[in-house]
């Protein structure tokens, strides 16, 4: 669909996939006015094809559209527009396991012009790929690198929206990761360099050993993950009490130490939930529990994953189904 002041949005359809046509003036490879969203389609049991929580997906589009001065999407459209790209072919969302159809609806500047403005055209798009089992052989636990040199998203800065602009910011400290052997990178806040905001691409929860449940609360310069949301629900569900604040590094290094914390896992859409195993840094390394995924992990994961994949009563009306 495109967007223009004088037409609103007009020109929603369905197109076979295929390149763009892109000027080498277009705005957004100029100035990254660009944001996106990430959520995914399941297939019952029954056959029937479901979206999980695609209004929270919605409602995080239009906060970040806000923040890069871009159009608002109205729910409606952003939902349909998901609908019709599923119904279009159902067989694209794939059965069995932990499989599911990965959709990424996106919105960036198109208008083509030299200058530091918002845009006065804007192109928004959906596109659909395949997601196979993010864990081909059941969980497995990941180490996470801590950036000391760079932060992804500072005070006042883009890091609560989902654009593009984050994710180039993250890309050296990620490679970072990788090459000390790590799955994600973990940032902490730029102004004291304290307290653990996230990874690269995932929210963090910490497991204590009074059985309580701890995310690092809403910084303003943290991404709000649906699954993180999800798993504050799920885990009130399973009767643990959830706390949202502020965890510094040194909490999570001691409480590696003293046992005090005794789990730690990961949440996104793409791995729902990953067990963090260690958190690594230049010439140290802190181990939560024994190395493998934790019961508290565990549960949590089947309990969000069930309810996905329609095994488990959807109590909080997370589902939609793509008619
Ligand atoms: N933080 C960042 C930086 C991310 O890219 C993601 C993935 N969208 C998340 C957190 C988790 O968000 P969600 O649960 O909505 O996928």
């Amino acid at each position: 669909a495109e967007w223009t002041p004088d037409t609103g949005w007009a020109d929603g359809r369905v197109v076979p996939y295929g390149p763009l046509q892109i000027d080498p003036a277009t705005a957004v490879l100029h100035y990254a006015q660009e944001i996106f969203e990430g959520l995914k389609a399941y297939v019952h049991a029954d056959g029937s094809v479901w979206l999980f929580r695609p209004e929270a997906n919605a409602a995080r589009m239009q906060r970040s559209a806000q923040r890069l001065a871009l159009p608002e999407l109205p729910t409606d459209w952003f939902l349909g527009s998901i609908q019709a790209l599923v119904e279009a072919d159902r067989a694209w969302v794939p059965a069995g396991g932990e499989k599911s159809l990965y959709l990424r609806p996106f919105m960036f500047a198109s208008e083509v012009f030299l200058g530091v403005r918002p845009s006065q055209h804007v192109t928004y798009s959906v596109i659909a790929s395949p997601a196979g089992a993010y864990f081909a052989g059941g969980v497995q636990a990941v180490s996470i690198w801590l950036s000391t040199e760079y932060s992804r998203a500072g005070a006042g800065g883009t890091g609560a929206a989902k654009c593009g602009g984050n994710y180039a910011a993250s890309l050296l400290p990620q490679r970072e990761a990788a090459e000390h052997g790590c799955a994600q990178v973990a940032f902490l806040d730029s102004t004291e360099q304290k307290w653990i905001e996230e990874l690269g691409g995932m929210n963090l929860y910490f497991v204590q050993s009074d059985g309580s449940i701890v995310t690092p609360s809403l910084s303003g310069s943290i991404l709000e993950g649906i699954t993180r949301d999800s798993i504050m629900q799920i885990g009130r569900d399973l009767g643990h009490e959830v706390v949202e604040r502020r965890v510094s590094i040194d909490e999570w290094r001691q409480g590696a130490a003293d046992g005090t914390i005794t789990e730690v896992f990961a949440c996104g859409t793409a791995a729902v939930v990953t067990p963090v195993a260690s958190l690594k840094w230049e010439g140290g390394e802190a181990v939560s529990g024994d190395g493998q995924p934790g019961k508290v992990t565990t549960d949590i994961r089947s309990a969000l994953v069930d309810v996905q994949y329609g095994r488990a009563e959807d109590r909080h009306g997370w589902l939609t189904r793509v008619s």
